[in-house]
């Protein structure tokens, strides 16, 4: 039963969408739970996608992979996003596998696993255009060095070489078949200095979708278990996962020229139904989508009227027959998506699901609990 506010997740669209992805590859699949699971949560996400067919999980940071490890979850986890003087040591003996791209990533994995006692297992990563994290191409020959020689002391295990797509959702791309090439030649380059390297991986989501020739060994997509689509207008069949709700809080019958909300950039045309949504930009609602956003009330669509604040919004619902306590739905099955409000405040569906702030309760629905 909805509260006051919720971001419902359905857990069986979380495994539906994973087995989907999975269907269409014959690699592996690590299901991509950083950032709260793209704010559907860390470990009820991990959960769902493991039941799904994945193998493995990825996240940024040492402390989601930490968070997985302490709610239980024992799968294969990478994580790939840490400055120097995290607590490596403590990742590997919990058994979590870490990116490394230079040198002095490598020395210090190295370090932390005599600590930890036992060998770091590293994926190294390459830089094939992204211009992100990874080795250039230039310095991955001393790379493969250091990581050899590390492997050759016990102090890391090379289980993986990966990298990073920047244009996969435009498959026609010129830069994907560039990074394919570079890609291809460090895999080669690793095993000439005779690193087996079980795992290669370079897909997200639109990779999986898009680029069998990207899938490799491992695919990493996010947003797709999820059930949302990267790429504009096709769902591919997934689907979305998160519905954001609330009830309406107070309604009240106003006159013509009633300005509304902060700055009045609102103003009423004739006589009509204000109704009050408890959720803004502190709940990840964008301010942008001040007197554009999309909501469903009763199953009418409606748009914000005027400034969303950090709190609340108000709907101009007009003569609709609207009450307090009926519910709002800003994206999900029942209202519009979180396409929709991604097209109306200028950015992608990542976001929109990722801001939903800790003050929103999650609810999951669904899943083997
Ligand atoms: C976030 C991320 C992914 C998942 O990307 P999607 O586009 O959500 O599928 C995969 N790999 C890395 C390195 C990432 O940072």
């Amino acid at each position: 039963m909805l509260d006051q506010t919720e971001a419902l997740i359905d857990l069986d669209a979380i495994g539906a969408n994973t087995a989907l992805l999975a269907s269409m590859t014959s690699a592996e699949v690590m299901a991509v739970v950083k950032a709260d699971g793209y704010g559907h949560g860390l470990v009820p996400s991990a959960r769902a996608a493991l039941g799904g067919g994945a193998t493995w999980l990825g996240v940024a940071t040492l402390d989601e992979a930490r968070r997985l490890r302490e709610a239980g979850v024992t799968a294969p986890t990478l994580a790939w996003l840490h400055t120097s003087g995290q607590d490596f040591a403590g990742a590997i003996a919990a058994d979590v596998d870490l990116s490394a791209s230079t040198l002095g990533q490598v020395a210090e994995l190295s370090a932390a696993a005599q600590h930890a006692g036992r060998p770091a297992r590293v994926h190294l990563k390459i830089d094939t255009g992204l211009s992100r994290n990874g080795a250039r191409p230039e310095e991955w020959p001393m790379l493969l060095d250091a990581a050899a020689k590390a492997q050759a002391d016990g102090h890391a295990e090379v289980v993986g070489v990966w990298s990073h797509l920047a244009c996969a959702d435009v498959p026609d791309a010129q830069a994907n078949a560039d990074q394919l090439a570079v890609f291809v030649a460090a895999v080669e380059a690793a095993e000439n200095a005779g690193l087996e390297v079980p795992h290669r991986h370079l897909a997200n989501t639109p990779g999986l979708l898009a680029a069998p020739e990207t899938h490799f060994t491992l695919v990493r997509p996010g947003i797709g278990v999820y059930g949302l689509s990267p790429m504009p207008g096709e769902t591919y069949g997934l689907i979305p996962a998160m519905t954001l709700r609330a009830r309406v809080a107070l309604v009240k019958r106003v006159p013509a020229g009633t300005g509304v909300s902060y700055g009045h950039t609102y103003t009423t045309d004739r006589e009509t139904t204000l109704a009050l949504v408890p959720l803004g930009y502190g709940d990840g609602v964008p301010r942008a989508a001040s007197s554009i956003g999309p909501v469903a009330i009763n199953g009418e669509r409606f748009t914000i009227a005027g400034r969303v604040c950090m709190d609340q919004f108000v709907v101009d619902v007009g003569d609709h027959d609207v009450a307090e306590g009926d519910t709002a739905v800003l994206f999900g099955p029942d209202g519009p998506s979180a396409d929709d409000w991604a097209t109306a405040t200028g950015t992608i569906n990542y976001e929109i699901v990722t801001r939903v702030s800790p003050r929103v309760p999650r609810r999951y629905i669904g899943g083997a609990l």
